[in-house]
């Protein structure tokens, strides 16, 4: 599949639940509506929709949400898409917030799963509850660890978030070392409404590699993972620190992915509104040359790249839904 601007998309981000059992400040406003159940996929429905993305030419397929651990049978929708590992299929991951890792890791890993991303935002457990309200920081570790002993490769993604985490990310970077994770760093973006001002928890990241280059040794590498991150070796410690930097560095120009809502809406950027309605047309017929004939209009629809600010004039997100909706 080749969009508009040349970019071929390999990468399918699939939300499959909005639900999620962690309220972070950035991402949620505490008092969330989430979509009816009625209006869910089903767990057949998204594998026969990742289905036809594979056959369109996806490599990669990131799970996420909402919490896709949370989602009732998720492991068996895990256990179909692991099947087409070598099958088209290249790589088969997650994004989660590692609270239910300690219950599934054996089980991702039998299902073909090589690594996850586990977003942790600080290692103090006070902190850990104030940013998640309803996170509690060792069930997180716990999880990792579990996911670390069953060979899962574990990158840790912390949002930068200003005077909240910022002080924290030697040490973070240190702890990841120590235990063989990559370390990446995410700039925050304008998704939704959520309780705070945004502009107050905006951190470039572009500071935050000048303070960290002051004790790191770090060195600019062309490792990718299919993701938008830019990746420095750490010397120190012998892995990786990522920088995602939506704001001050757009990434569009590299982008390669679509995503997937838990209601098959699919989201050709982030950061636009633009999309394309699959559950209706995968509804509408068993023909699957119908539905992927759907995706390749869409993939044609792509936009360039999002305009995300964050600034106090404009404190609007950039778009409505949530993060937790498109699937972070
Ligand atoms: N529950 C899973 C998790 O915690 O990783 C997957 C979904 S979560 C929406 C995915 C990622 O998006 C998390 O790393 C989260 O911190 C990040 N995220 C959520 N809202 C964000 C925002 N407004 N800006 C930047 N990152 C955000």
């Amino acid at each position: 599949m080749i969009d508009p601007f040349g970019r071929a998309i390999t990468y399918l981000r699939i939300s499959v639940t909005d639900r999620c059992d962690f309220r972070c400040v950035y991402c949620m406003a505490e008092d969330m509506t989430f979509l009816p159940k009625a209006d869910l996929l089903s767990l057949e429905e998204l594998e026969r929709l990742a289905g036809a993305f594979v056959d369109l030419g996806v490599r990669k397929l990131r799970l996420t949400g909402g919490e896709p651990l949370v989602r009732r049978g998720v492991m068996a929708l895990i256990n179909r898409l692991g099947q087409r590992i070598g099958q088209g299929l290249n790589e088969l991951t997650l994004t989660t917030n590692g609270s239910q890792l300690g219950r599934f890791a054996d089980e991702l890993v039998a299902a073909g799963v090589k690594r996850v991303n586990v977003s942790i935002d600080t290692l103090d457990e006070e902190k850990f509850r104030t940013i998640t309200r309803w996170g509690r920081l060792p069930q997180v570790i716990d999880g990792v660890m579990a996911a670390k002993a069953a060979g899962l490769r574990v990158k840790v993604n912390a949002v930068a978030l200003k005077g909240v985490n910022e002080d924290e990310f030697d040490a973070m970077l240190d702890w990841c070392g120590r235990h063989g994770f990559d370390f990446c760093l995410i700039e925050t973006m304008p998704l939704g409404e959520v309780d705070q001002d945004r502009t107050d928890q905006y951190l470039p990241l572009s500071t935050v590699r000048q303070r960290l280059a002051a004790r790191w040794t770090l060195t600019p590498t062309d490792y990718v993972t299919g993701g938008p991150a830019r990746y420095f070796d750490v010397a120190e410690t012998g892995t990786r620190l990522g920088f995602i930097t939506p704001l001050t560095h757009n990434f569009c120009e590299g982008c390669n992915r679509v995503r997937l809502t838990c209601t098959g809406t699919l989201y050709m950027c982030l950061g636009q509104d633009d999309a394309a309605d699959l559950r209706a047309v995968l509804r509408g017929s068993d023909d699957d040359a119908v539905l992927r004939q759907a995706i390749l209009d869409a993939i044609a629809r792509k936009p360039k790249g999002h305009d995300f600010v964050i600034d106090r004039a404009g404190r609007a997100p950039a778009v409505a839904r949530h993060m937790s909706v498109t699937g972070g």
